[in-house]
């Protein structure tokens, strides 16, 4: 089931309302790059219902996280990421405003590539 906030930056994003430089889409999951990156390769990957953080996940959506687990590794590899274990990639999921979620969107870090990166 879809769930579509209209106040959501995210979920304009995936209903193409407000512009972003897509990476992956399927029936599940929007990916796009990050407007500020930390790392040569730095995008977010997002359920498309709304799920407002890690907070609200509940069990029935264990395949959705897993189905977003087992992509990152090859969106990464596709972005640029360079192969384990010299290379590699960071996977973040801030959650609240202690845990340094700005966007109330569930969202997937995925940070890699070459460093130095610009944080983290
Ligand atoms: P967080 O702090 O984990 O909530 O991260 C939110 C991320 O969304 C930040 O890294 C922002 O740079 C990114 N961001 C905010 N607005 C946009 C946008 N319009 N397009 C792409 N990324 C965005
Ligand atoms: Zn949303």
């Amino acid at each position: 089931m879809s769930h579509h906030d209209p106040d959501c930056l995210f979920c304009n994003i995936i209903a193409g309302q407000i512009p972003s430089k897509k990476v992956y889409e399927d029936e599940q999951v929007f990916a796009f790059h990050d407007i500020n990156p930390w790392a040569p390769v730095h995008f977010l990957l997002v359920p498309k219902t709304h799920i407002a953080s890690m907070a609200q996940v509940t069990p029935e959506q264990a395949p959705l996280l897993g189905h977003m687990l087992a992509l990152a590794p090859r969106l990464a590899a596709e972005q640029g990421c360079n192969p384990y274990p010299e290379g590699g990639f960071r996977l973040v999921v801030n959650t609240g405003t202690e845990g340094g979620q700005e966007v109330h969107h569930l969202h997937m870090h995925v940070i890699g590539g070459p460093r130095p990166w610009k944080k983290g």
